[in-house]
């Protein structure tokens, strides 16, 4: 295994170490961390920058063996809406500039995640003359399509467009991304890599019901439908609220939502809102955020998991849970559509139908055979979503991109450096 150059990640928006579950911090906060470890193990070197939110964050810190977080100043160092940050992206690259040059160190390949970062990891690699490897997570023109977003700016999906063409290549999640990446922005199929993400089968895997309830205080006999992510109204948490109005298996029936932060307040609003016009109130219990390594007792407890989300690029929480041993009632949306087997390991309804989610949830719960079968099931079929997998393909990605650049073949040619970064 020849040694790979240093490789510059890019997380602008969001850092890997803000908890998932937050407003702004979800899976790909998880997939950040995660994939950078994994890639350390396997001996590529990686710097992950982010937006400096405080001002007494240090410059460097470790985030993994061999990996670094740098903060890097780019607009005020304070908690800002991913909506405020575009004016920042070129002052953030020519901080990561700053810091390579301070360092004295060359990094050999650009890897951004979401478009915010794309932004400044296009400038970034047109000025090393390195390969950039893009990674949106969400393309906000899918987000319009699927009704989960009402409005996303012009801006975001004109960047897209032009960077998801410009990079050297983008890491999709799926095959429905891919072809996604196809149709909306123009993206030839080659220059689109596959890769799921991966789940920790150490952190999430089958265990006793009763003694994952035990441990977190939870009622022994309820029945426990579950729904973990982002307090985000793409979620599709009103569509879970009004199946609980139409489910017939109501007898100590319990929805435990875990996810919100601090700014969550106006969406637990709305939620409760929701719940008390359905006459579920009583039903419905916020847990709150749960940090990553603590979750998997969560879903153990849970008799089902309920993923209604309008959209979802891949859908982390559903693979966990899935791979906890829960069957999952999802959406059939984006990533949920690929990884969850209709029938198999749980059931996939059309998004927004609170009636066919009430049918499946009320099916699950009168089934304690069927949920142990399609439970079982999906810990088997998620075995094949591993972070090991998920560094050897990237691995195999860096390493093909620079063998391109070497040959001069498809890779792009160094380029003056962009005005955003000389002179930083
Ligand atoms: N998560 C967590 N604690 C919480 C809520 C969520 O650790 O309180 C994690 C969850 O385990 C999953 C990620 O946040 O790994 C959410 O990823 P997903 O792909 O489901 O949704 P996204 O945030 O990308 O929309």
């Amino acid at each position: 295994m020849s040694a790979l150059p240093r490789v510059a990640v890019l997380s602008y928006h969001t850092s890997p170490l803000a908890p998932p579950g937050g407003r702004e911090s979800g899976g790909m906060n998880v997939y950040v961390r995660e994939a950078a470890a994994r890639l350390a193990r396997a001996g590529v070197r990686a710097d992950v920058f982010t937006r400096r939110t405080d001002p007494a964050q240090p410059a460097a810190q470790p985030l993994a063996p061999g990996v670094r977080l740098v903060h890097v100043g780019a607009g005020p160092p304070s908690r800002l809406g991913k909506e405020e940050l575009h004016p920042w992206t070129a002052p953030f690259a020519a901080g990561v500039e700053a810091f390579a040059r301070v360092e004295g160190l060359r990094y050999g390949l650009v890897h951004s995640h979401y478009w915010l970062a794309a932004e400044a990891g296009d400038m970034l690699a047109r000025g090393w003359g390195v390969p950039h490897v893009a990674m949106f997570h969400t393309l906000a023109e899918a987000k319009l399509r699927a009704r989960a977003s009402a409005c996303e700016p012009g801006v975001r999906r004109e960047a897209e467009r032009r960077l998801a063409r410009a990079a050297d290549r983008v890491v999709a999640a799926t095959g429905h991304e891919r072809r996604l990446l196809g149709r909306l922005c123009g993206v030839p199929p080659e220059r689109v890599r596959v890769i799921p993400p991966g789940v920790d089968r150490g952190r999430f895997r089958p265990r006793p019901r009763r003694a994952a309830r035990r441990a977190l205080g939870l009622d022994p006999g309820a029945r426990i439908v579950l729904a973990v992510g982002r307090l985000d109204p793409l979620k599709g948490l009103d569509v879970l609220i009004g199946a609980l109005a139409r489910m017939t298996q109501r007898e100590r029936l319990q929805l435990i939502v875990v996810g919100g932060d601090d700014r969550a307040g106006d969406e637990i609003a709305r939620l409760r809102a929701a719940a008390a016009a359905a006459g579920v109130s009583a039903l419905v219990r916020f847990a709150g955020p749960v940090p990553h390594e603590r979750l998997g007792p969560w879903y153990n407890a849970a008799d089902v998991v309920a993923a209604p989300s309008f959209y979802e690029s891949f859908g982390l929480a559903a693979v966990e849970a899935m791979a906890s041993g829960v069957p999952v009632v999802a959406s059939r949306v984006g990533g949920l559509a690929a990884t969850v087997a209709d029938g198999h390991t749980g059931y996939l309804v059309p998004r927004r139908c609170p009636g066919a989610f009430a049918a499946k949830l009320d099916l699950l719960l009168a089934d304690p055979a069927l949920r142990g079968t399609l439970g079982a099931r999906g810990a088997r079929a998620m075995e094949r979503y591993g972070w090991p997998a998920v560094a050897r393909g990237l691995r195999g990605l860096y390493a093909e991109l620079l063998r391109e650049r070497v040959r001069g073949a498809g890779g792009r040619a160094a380029q003056p450096p962009q005005p955003a970064l000389a002179g930083a």
